[in-house]
């Protein structure tokens, strides 16, 4: 029965193959050119390094401007080791889903860490950041209840939303009265909570939590922020937004990423034991989905020992961020309504962002060009990502390069 063209699987094959002469999904070529007309097919660049201050793009060594790598741990050498031992002892998979085939002491022990570091009861890790929003808003929200959602929200956020089928009210971007407006508006519901990105990503804005949670204290509404570019980068020693307006206790649920200041891959929610313990029930990334690898997490616990035992990186990438914003002041660029390390460089219109980018990368630095609808039109800008692996050279170079490309295009 397993032999020959008569095997169930062969002939099954055999059909498949004639059917895809058809071009059954040709549609897509449409929808491919219509986005290349539209401005908004995204060319991938090749990274062939490490990431680090330097990196090779596309085949050329330029300074990197571009990368979420806060405190330079991507390539950290501690971290690196403490992966590799977690290879020889764990090997490189957990080959099964956590609820199900029982998880690793390494995931435990990470979580204990992340929940004593965050100053919180208890933490759950995910794949990512992304699957960390996936799992907490459907796992405490469904269709009887409403969500009061910042516009400017990270899109994991309003995939969240949109998968637990919950009312979505949208207030004005980091606007305490608007959220409260639209709070007294809505008052039938189950459940109620609040969400707000911690650290914008576009402007490096920084939500009004403080303000926020006066709101859901005296309406009783539970409040969730994702910190993800908060991370590593606010708060003592890179504790995030929740430490930075000393709200300890005060916000139910946070989200953070450990792909981001932390350097490697996954997610975890941090906050009250309940939420943890209803997740681990009911949050379907978790359920359904394998964790991150043995390296991933021993890289992450390494993290955390960095973080706690010094805060050497946070500071040096705070004082990279003044130096750098201060110098391109100086030198005559707009660096917007930032208050931490993301540095958007405001140009105008999306042609000139994009000619701007073109250029530094032809002088040897690599950093990100945005137009709308990324961000609002006439609010094009090169977004500049600092880090703590910068060194003064880097940054003096980079400043050279900023001031030549400025005058060249005529933007200052
Ligand atoms: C980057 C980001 C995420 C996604 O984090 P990953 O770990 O990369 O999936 C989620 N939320 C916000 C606000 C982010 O900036």
């Amino acid at each position: 029965m397993r032999q020959g063209s008569a095997s169930p699987l062969n002939s099954g094959r055999e059909k498949g193959k004639s059917k895809m002469a058809q071009d059954r999904i040709a549609f897509l070529a449409e929808d491919i050119e219509r986005l290349k007309e539209q401005g908004l097919y995204i060319t991938i660049h090749t990274i062939g390094s490490s990431q680090e201050a330097w990196v090779t793009v596309d085949g050329k060594r330029v300074l990197n401007f571009c990368a979420n790598n806060y405190l330079g741990l991507a390539n950290n050498p501690k971290m690196k080791e403490a992966a590799k031992k977690a290879i020889d002892e764990f090997g490189v998979g957990p080959a099964a889903v956590r609820s199900i085939a029982g998880t690793m002491t390494l995931h435990l022990e990470l979580e204990k860490r992340l929940a004593e570091f965050k100053q919180v009861e208890d933490a759950l890790s995910f794949q990512s950041g992304f699957n960390a929003n996936l799992a907490v808003i459907p796992a405490l929200m469904g269709r009887e209840d409403v969500i009061f959602s910042d516009e400017l929200n990270h899109a994991s956020i309003i995939d969240g939303c949109r998968l637990s089928r919950a009312k979505v009210v949208r207030f004005k971007h980091r606007d305490a009265d608007s959220l409260r407006e639209a709070v007294e508006g809505e008052t039938q519901y189950r459940r109620r909570l609040i969400i707000t990105d911690g650290v914008f990503s576009m402007d490096g804005d920084i939500a009004p939590l403080d303000k926020l949670a006066d709101i859901a204290d005296e309406h009783g509404i539970a409040l969730m922020t994702d910190d993800a570019h908060g991370e590593g980068v606010l708060g003592r020693g890179g504790r995030g937004i929740v430490d930075h307006f000393d709200l300890h206790g005060r916000v139910d649920i946070e989200v953070g990423t450990l792909s981001k200041a932390f350097g490697v891959m996954g997610g975890y929610v941090a906050g009250k034991r309940r939420v943890v313990q209803w997740l681990r029930q009911q949050g379907r990334p978790f359920l359904f989905s394998s964790a991150v690898t043995p390296a991933d997490v021993a890289a992450c616990i390494a993290a955390v020992d960095l973080l706690e035992e010094s805060t050497e990186l946070v500071d040096r990438l705070w004082e990279n961020t003044r130096y750098f914003k201060a110098e391109m002041t100086n030198l005559g660029f707009d660096t917007g309504q930032s208050e931490t390390p993301i540095t958007p460089v405001m140009l105008g219109e999306a042609p000139l962002a994009f000619e701007f980018s073109k250029r530094l990368f032809d002088e040897g630095l690599f950093a990100m060009a945005l137009g709308f609808p990324t961000v609002p039109r006439g609010k094009a800008r090169i977004r500049v990502m600092l880090s703590a692996s910068h060194s003064q050279d880097d940054l003096d170079q980079a400043l050279g390069i900023f001031k030549k490309v400025g005058q060249d295009t005529g933007a200052i």
